[in-house]
């Protein structure tokens, strides 16, 4: 403003003062104001200040559009002489926006080396994110240091992230020890490097070594055990972080830990975070929100999860909360009701992604509403331009297969511009079993099990089609192909939460310190249900032909994880109370009406969720309707 007074005699400013209201570029909050702001500089003549134009470029670089962008680079390449701060701030902006490839960052920084301007402190760190080869990476870590920053920890942990990233741990850690007196940044950068690439023991070592824990280093530990589906070690670490550490829960570990409870089934201690959220005012993100949203769903209180997403401000429902909600539904089997909540979705103008849809599909798969499904997969081409993925195709397939549509799902698969993975395949295979299609399920199982040679469920579901056919010859023959393979089944396990811990049962087991107990009551259990006419569906288990997804001992069915869970969860409950299963694997036939004569004998509600959907039976009935 001084400026502009000083220089009042010229016309052109009074001109601008006239005109124009005089603009502070502090209030600036778009391009189009920043235009404004710029060609008011340029008509003053006072482009060649060199204060006036880099906030003109920060804000640009900020706002990552690749209009905003192109802007920044024409200012920059304006200034006769830019300085390092100049450099860095257009790097970063490039970097955040992920509009230029990175080799061009990497560029920029060869011309600032080029017009004799030295990097400093903040470029490194940019340069080492914008690295997509080690070799870069190593070029500049070797400048780094020929610059004297050898010793600058911000740095020093950027060479860290930058090693792991490419797996190069040993190289990371060798940066590490040089580092006197790493920071939480740089034990953090390392723990989660190694857990990043699987070395989840690896990174736990580190972890044990560290001085001073902090929440965000926990929570590294915690995420790498939950997203190896170590869930009990997860909630070891957690219990040990609430006694070591007052102040224990903010977002992140919140978040990582509902995943973890979600994994386990384990709703007392969802409940528990959920409250303590609520109660201590812990910022939701959209992160957050999902985190609860999908534990109610996924841990069989689907009321509780509609009441959190419904309790939402507008603002605070992220698409992926709607996606979640959606997908909650359809495990469930609420198609209609996933069907009403992408409506309102709709209505609320939030623009639906291929997540959305790919849940909306599940649903209407899960609840056999075949039309509305294949609507819906059109629709999400014609209206929104979204490429049907694999899995958009594999739930299509799922859709019309169970519905006893084959051909057409044949057909589908047929004209996919890919070739179907094995697991659109599988799905098909699982309907020609369901709908006795011999002929195509014998083709599909062998493409499959060729496929994936060591995955057991493919060879069972081949060898439960041909025993559905009583071709029990080739039964042997797919049962002897896996024996010769070596390839061995994958044990059925169910876990049931009571008071707040989680039991785990494997099916068969004889080595559970209560086994001998645990079986007598399902003896007792089941002979319970004959008296009410239950008869087990042996299909031919018993006679040693077909065999079913989980370990066979003498009397297979009698023995599968569910049954012991549920047994347990008998003699620990009273009449009224519900049940809460979660099993690896899908729940069989026999299970499945064991599980409906169950809730009316024993007077309990018992909600399974089984490796693909959930069901809850109640007074006889489930919630599937046998549509599974
Ligand atoms: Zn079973
Ligand atoms: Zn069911």
């Amino acid at each position: 403003m001084m400026m502009m007074m000083s220089m009042s005699s010229s016309s052109s400013s009074v001109q601008v003062q006239m005109h124009v209201e005089p603009f502070h570029f502090e209030k600036c909050q778009s391009m189009s104001q920043l235009r404004q702001y710029h060609s008011q500089i340029i008509r003053l003549g006072l482009s060649s200040h060199n204060h006036l134009i880099p906030p003109l470029i920060n804000f640009c670089a900020r706002a990552s559009t690749s209009d905003a962008l192109t802007y920044a680079l024409k200012l920059f390449d304006s200034i006769p002489q830019p300085d390092a701060f100049l450099y860095n701030t257009i790097i970063k902006g490039f970097l955040h926006s992920q509009l230029l490839p990175t080799n061009s960052i990497l560029l920029l920084y060869s011309h600032m080396l080029q017009n004799s301007v030295l990097p400093n402190n903040f470029t490194f760190p940019s340069l080492l994110r914008a690295c997509r080869k080690i070799q870069h990476g190593m070029q500049i870590h070797a400048h780094l240091f020929k610059f004297g920053f050898g010793a600058h920890s911000v740095c020093l942990n950027s060479l860290i992230h930058m090693y792991v990233t490419f797996q190069a741990l040993e190289e990371a850690r060798r940066v590490f020890h040089t580092i006197p007196h790493p920071d939480s940044v740089s034990w953090t950068s390392l723990i989660s490097g190694y857990s990043k690439w699987g070395l989840i023991d690896e990174a736990f070592t580190i972890f044990q070594l560290m001085p001073q824990k902090n929440s965000a280093s926990w929570n590294a530990m915690m995420a790498a055990y939950v997203q190896t589906n170590r869930f009990h070690e997860a909630f070891a670490l957690f219990d040990r972080m609430k006694a070591e550490n007052n102040n224990v829960l903010d977002k992140f570990v919140a978040t990582t830990m509902l995943s973890a409870c979600t994994g386990l089934g384990a709703l007392d201690q969802g409940k528990w975070i959920h409250e303590y959220i609520k109660r201590n005012g812990i910022e939701l993100d959209s992160k957050l929100t999902t985190a609860i949203v999908d534990m109610y769903c996924k841990c069989g209180c689907l009321e509780k999860a509609l009441q959190v997403f419904h309790s939402l401000p507008l603002p605070c429902r992220w698409i992926s909360s709607w996606n979640c909600m959606i997908g909650g539904l359809a495990m469930h089997g609420n198609g209609e009701a996933a069907i009403q909540l992408f409506k309102e979705m709709e209505r609320q103008r939030v623009a639906p992604d291929d997540i959305t849809f790919l849940n909306l599909l599940t649903a209407c798969a899960h609840s056999g509403l075949v039309e509305e499904g294949r609507n819906y997969f059109s629709y999400m081409i014609r209206v929104y331009g979204i490429e049907p993925r694999m899995e958009h195709f594999g739930c299509m397939v799922d859709l019309l297969g169970r519905a006893g549509m084959v051909p057409e799902a044949r057909k589908l698969i047929d004209e996919m511009p890919v070739s179907p993975d094995v697991t659109v395949l599988g799905t098909l295979l699982g309907a020609c079993k369901k709908h006795r299609n011999i002929e195509l399920g014998e083709e599909i199982g062998r493409r499959v099990i060729e496929l994936e040679p060591n995955n057991s469920g493919r060879y069972v579901l081949l060898a439960n089609l041909y025993a559905s056919a009583g071709k029990w010859e080739d039964v042997a023959k797919v049962r002897k192909l896996m024996d010769d393979r070596g390839v061995k089944k994958a044990p059925g396990f169910s876990m049931i939460e009571l008071q707040g811990t989680v039991h785990e049962f494997i099916a068969g087991e004889r080595n559970h310190p209560q086994a001998k107990e645990l079986h007598a009551k399902v003896f007792e259990m089941l002979e319970h249900l004959k008296s009410v006419g239950y008869v087990v569906d042996t299909n031919g288990v018993l006679h040693g032909h077909e065999f079913d997804e989980e370990e066979d001992g003498e009397n297979p069915l009698y023995y599968h994880s569910e049954k012991l869970a549920i047994a347990f969860g008998l003699s620990r409950t009273k009449p009224g109370e519900t049940l809460r299963i979660l099993k690896n694997l899908r729940i069989c036939e026999d299970c499945h009406h064991a599980c409906k004569l169950i809730s009316t004998v024993f007077d309990r509600e018992i909600i399974v969720r089984d490796r693909t959907r959930f069901h809850r039976f109640k007074m006889g009935q489930c919630s599937c309707q046998d549509y599974w």
